[in-house]
C-alpha cells in the first residue's frame, strides 16, 4: 500500500524515490500534489500519464524559495515583490523561462514561461529540503476530477501508481493556489484561487489585468 504517515522517515523515503525518478504524492497548504523530479524527463512523463493530462498542459514548480528559482526562470522586480509578501504561500508566480532553463521540457509544456510556487505545508517544504529538488506537483487526481484535500481521496484517484501517498492529514486551505503572471506587459490574473487577487493587487501597487483564456487546472 503505498499510503503511510508523513513521518520524517516517511519522508526521508519519499525523497530518494523522488531522486530515483518514482512520483509520490504529498500535501500542500492548498491540495495534494503529485510530485517528481523537475529535471528528470522521465519522471515528469509518469506525472502526465499517472494523471491522464494531457501533454499541452504545463506543470507549476514547487520550489523552497526565490533563489531556487534563479535556476529556470527570470525573477523580475514584480516577482520579487510578490515572493516576499506571500512565499511560501499559495500563489503561484508564472515567469520568463531561462534560456538555459535545466527543467524536463515537459513541465512548460513547450511555452516559454514556468510557473513557480512556495509551499507553505511541513511535509512539501521537507521533501524540498531533504531531496534538494525542484518538484512538479500537480493535484493528485486523474485529469478533469476534482483536487484531492486528503491522502484517502489521492488514493481513490490514484491508486499505487504514486510510488508513495505521505498522509500528512487534510490540506489546510483545501483551494487551489492563486495564479498570477508576470511575463506580459501587465500582470495578469490567470486564476482565482485561495490567495485574494486584491492582495496581490495591494503589494503591487496596480490592478491586476484578467486573462481571457487562463490556463485550467
Ligand atoms: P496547481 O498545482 O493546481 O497550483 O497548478 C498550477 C497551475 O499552473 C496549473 O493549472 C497549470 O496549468 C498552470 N501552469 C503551469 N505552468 C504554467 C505556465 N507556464 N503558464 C501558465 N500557467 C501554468
Ligand atoms: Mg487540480
Amino acid at each position: 500500500m503505498p499510503l503511510v504517515p508523513a513521518t520524517p522517515e516517511a519522508i526521508e523515503q519519499a525523497a530518494e524515490a523522488l531522486a530515483r525518478g518514482d512520483i509520490v504524492a504529498f500535501p500542500t497548504e492548498t491540495v495534494y500534489g503529485l510530485g517528481a523530479n523537475a529535471l528528470d524527463a522521465r519522471a515528469v512523463a509518469r506525472v502526465f500519464v499517472a494523471k491522464g493530462r494531457s501533454s499541452t498542459k504545463p506543470l507549476a514548480v514547487l520550489v523552497p524559495g526565490l533563489s531556487k528559482v534563479e535556476d529556470f526562470a527570470d525573477v523580475n522586480a514584480a516577482a520579487r515583490k510578490l515572493a516576499e509578501a506571500f512565499w511560501p504561500g499559495p500563489l503561484t508566480l508564472v515567469l520568463p523561462k531561462r534560456q538555459d532553463c535545466p527543467l524536463a521540457e515537459a513541465v512548460s509544456a513547450g511555452l516559454n514561461t514556468i510557473a513557480v510556487r512556495a509551499p507553505d505545508h511541513a511535509v512539501a517544504q521537507a521533501l524540498l529540503a531533504k531531496s534538494g529538488l525542484s518538484i512538479v506537483a500537480p493535484s493528485a487526481n486523474r485529469s478533469g476530477k476534482v483536487s484531492p484535500k486528503t491522502a484517502a481521496e489521492v488514493e481513490a484517484e490514484l491508486g499505487d501508481r504514486p510510488a508513495m501517498i505521505l498522509d500528512g492529514g487534510p490540506s489546510p486551505l483545501g483551494r487551489e493556489s492563486t495564479i498570477v503572471s508576470l511575463v506580459g506587459p501587465a500582470p495578469t490574473l490567470l486564476r482565482q484561487g485561495a490567495l485574494p487577487r486584491e492582495a496581490v493587487e495591494d503589494i503591487l501597487g496596480q490592478k491586476l489585468v484578467f486573462a481571457s483564456a487562463a490556463v485550467q487546472p
